[in-house]
């Protein structure tokens, strides 16, 4: 049975689908979206994120790099763009300064591990495949089929830049599919995320049509200020949702840009485009949503996620 890349095991998430779940992130994904809020997900290779206030010092890591691509300076650690993601540095450290992103995982070990959490997940949780892009991994039609068999309530979580014929198959053993919609413009999608958007729209007509044979459909846009923030995006996105059979779309979120994930660029010795950036006013957020709703594409638009707090906001 095939392999996946599996880059973290999120346990009692209640953001990624009806009910408490258990999320999987697998690692890679094929757009390259700068706002990204888990960089350590993009790249398909193994990675290792340094977590500098860890480190004592002790030159462990410089010692066993096989590469000889750590190197300790005054400023932090610098590591060589070369490195293979062996993790040897990760398990000679001391102090957990190194932490490792990227394991190979046999598709029924992750299974069974997913499983154990049945416990809490109640009669709405379950499990959703995430990423990344979880279903760029082969391996994932054979990890939702096995859960799916097992009883297991199915979420999976995608960008829709996934091939076709995959997705088909993957759609036979989901409950519930939450498709990422970021720009309306195939040319902003390009220039922004590195793709256009026309796969994914093509694709959305696929899960739209399972939808409304008795699959569940939510939308997700991130509200990102500056690219995905605009009035003509929202409608643009409502038009193409207004567009789809009747009944296909459950829910429309709106989810809030999120400036938590700076240091995760950091510990990957990487920048961040949106650094210093504020969280969204809440007032905006239920403008978009009052935006969306006037169109009528879906019955049930929201915003998700934290926004700026202000006198008379709790969010
Ligand atoms: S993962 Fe391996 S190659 Fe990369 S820096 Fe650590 S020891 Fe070196
Ligand atoms: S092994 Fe860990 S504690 Fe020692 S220098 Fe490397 S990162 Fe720092």
């Amino acid at each position: 049975m095939a392999s996946v890349v599996l880059l973290d095991i999120q346990r009692m998430s209640s953001e990624d689908g009806p009910g408490l779940r258990t999320t999987a992130f697998l690692k890679g994904c094929p757009l390259n979206c700068p706002w990204c809020h888990n960089p350590e997900s993009i790249s398909f290779k193994p990675q290792v994120l340094w977590h500098g206030t860890r480190c004592i010092g002790c030159a462990g890591c410089v010692k066993v790099c096989p590469l000889h691509g750590i190197e300790l300076k005054p400023g932090g650690l610098e590591r060589s763009s070369a490195c293979i993601g062996c993790f040897a540095c990760c398990e000679e450290c001391p102090a957990g300064a190194h932490e490792g992103k990227g394991h190979e995982t046999e598709v029924k070990a992750l299974a069974r591990q997913l499983v154990k959490d049945r416990a809490y997940w109640g009669k709405d949780g379950g499990v959703t495949l995430s990423g990344g892009e979880a279903l760029m991994q082969e391996g994932m039609v054979d990890l939702l089929c096995i859960l799916k068999f097992a009883g297991v309530h199915t979420a999976l979580d995608t960008c829709g830049f996934v091939p076709a014929a995959r997705l088909e198959r993957a759609l036979a053993y989901t409950d519930l599919v939450l498709y990422d919609l970021k720009l309306a413009d195939p040319v902003e999608h390009k220039e922004l995320t590195g793709v256009s958007n026309a796969v994914i729209l093509d694709n959305l007509k696929t899960v739209a049509a399972w939808a409304v044979k008795g699959g569940r459909l939510w939308i997700r846009t991130p509200i990102i200020p500056g690219a995905t923030d605009s009035a003509a995006n929202i409608s643009g996105i409502a038009a193409i949702l207004n567009a789809l059979p009747e009944g296909a779309v459950e829910r429309w979120e709106l989810c809030a840009f999120n400036n938590l994930c700076g240091a995760k660029y950091k510990s990957l010795g990487l920048s961040w485009a949106y650094e210093g950036i504020p969280l969204m006013e809440k007032a905006m957020l239920e403008a978009l949503v009052a935006l969306a709703e006037q169109t009528d594409c879906c019955p049930n638009i929201r915003w998700t996620g934290a926004a700026q707090r202000t006198a008379d906001s709790t969010s």
